[in-house]
């Protein structure tokens, strides 16, 4: 199916809705049936019928098949936030006693459930500087059942080999989860590569509108069917159906916004690639990491978030460079139609940022490249590296 009737067309019987362009919202918890038979008929498959809202919802499905055709998997679940989605298919597959491997600097979030939540539950988990392979291999247990990744992750970019890892994941038996956030379906397929499982914030590029918190999980229908009758419907992080209908409005333009970021971004890249003020940038295929070829190979393309490392000499140069710039607003989250910057130093205090321990160095800033003129932001970024 082409990509514009997947972001338009797919799952919209538009007969079914009176003629209805824009597909109604479904805002009602329950639904009834006529008869007995009719309501048994529906239980037995609770995954593809609308029975109770916190299972399916016809606005949530047509989201569903929407983001598991964009994702070339076989289904796909809704969660009310990307965490959720992380949190359902770590969970649905270890039990106490098991071990995981994770990337060495996933979302700090899916560090927090790996690392604090389901250590408590009898876990644990490795987190290994995954751009080689080898790594991988070597932290392998008899009892690792699982390897979560994020290619690449979202403040410094370094990326997985994912068809090398789903290789090495299928030798040994275990589940691969991959975060595709910052790629989105468009210019990544993990499961293409091998991946078992994909997950998103959908918050970001797919809802692209900073309007909507939200979640997706993709995989094999098997997979998803178990993840339905499990995490899904037992801890009950669905999406609510007027925020599927949002997604589902702003997925309608994720090529056209992707296609505007990655002009944008790569104007936005040539031009700090070359300014005294930056000392290093932070991008799949460019930078510190490289990892040009494997980019090439695994990326059709990149998206709009980038990190750079400003040359301040202290913090208040950060405060002042952030403080300076006009078009880009100063936020965490990414992916939307806003350009943004998320400096690391905002955790930080002028009594302690120069500390060791901190992972990340206080002055790496992050942008996200919204749908503004590239000159517009490139004359804010050149005005606010004076302040430096
Ligand atoms: N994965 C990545 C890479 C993220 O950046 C985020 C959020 O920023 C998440 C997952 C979590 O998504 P959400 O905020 O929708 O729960």
């Amino acid at each position: 199916m082409e990509l514009h009737e997947i972001l338009n067309h797919l799952g919209e019987d538009r007969q079914a809705y009176r003629g209805a362009v824009a597909p109604p919202v479904f805002q009602t918890s329950n639904f009834c049936f006529p008869t007995l038979a009719q309501m048994r008929s529906a239980l037995t498959d609770e995954l593809s019928n609308a029975f109770y809202t916190r299972g399916n919802n016809p606005t949530v499905e047509i989201l569903r098949r929407k983001v598991a055709a964009l994702e070339g998997a076989e289904d796909a679940l809704m969660f009310g936030s990307g965490s959720a989605a992380i949190a359902a298919a770590v969970m649905h597959f270890l039990a106490a006693g098991d071990h995981v491997i994770c990337v060495q600097k996933p979302y700090g979030w899916t560090r927090a459930l790996l690392d604090q939540m389901l250590r408590r539950y009898g876990v644990e988990t490795s987190f290994v500087d995954a751009r080689e392979v080898s790594a991988i291999e070597a932290a392998a247990r008899a009892n690792t059942k699982m390897i979560v990744l994020e290619s690449p992750n979202s403040m410094t970019f370094e990326q997985q080999d994912l068809a090398a890892v789903a290789e090495l994941a299928r030798a040994k038996g275990w589940v691969s989860i991959c975060d595709n956030s910052w790629a989105s379906p468009l210019l990544q397929s993990p499961l293409a590569l091998g991946i078992d499982l994909v997950t998103h914030s959908a918050t970001k590029y797919l809802n692209g509108h900073s309007d909507v918190v939200a979640g997706a999980l993709c995989g094999s229908a098997d997979h998803i069917r178990q993840i339905f009758r499990g995490p899904f419907m037992t801890l009950g992080g669905i999406l609510a159906p007027h925020d599927a209908w949002l997604l589902l409005r702003g997925l309608r333009t994720l090529d056209v916004r992707l296609e505007r970021i990655q002009r944008s971004t790569a104007a936005v890249i040539a031009f700090l690639a070359t300014h005294p003020k930056v000392q290093q940038l932070y991008y799949p295929g460019h930078g510190v990491h490289g990892q040009a070829e494997l980019a090439r190979h695994q990326l059709r393309g990149g998206s709009g978030l980038l990190s750079f490392r400003l040359a301040a000499t202290d913090l208040a140069a950060v405060d002042r460079f952030c403080d300076a710039l006009q078009c880009f607003l100063m936020a965490c989250s990414w992916g939307g139609y806003e350009s943004l910057i998320f400096p690391v130093g905002c955790v930080m205090t002028a009594e302690n940022y120069r500390d060791p321990t901190h992972s990340l160095p206080f002055d790496l800033v992050r942008l996200s490249i919204g749908l503004e003129p590239a000159d517009a932001l490139i004359d804010d970024l050149r005005q606010a590296l004076e302040q430096l």
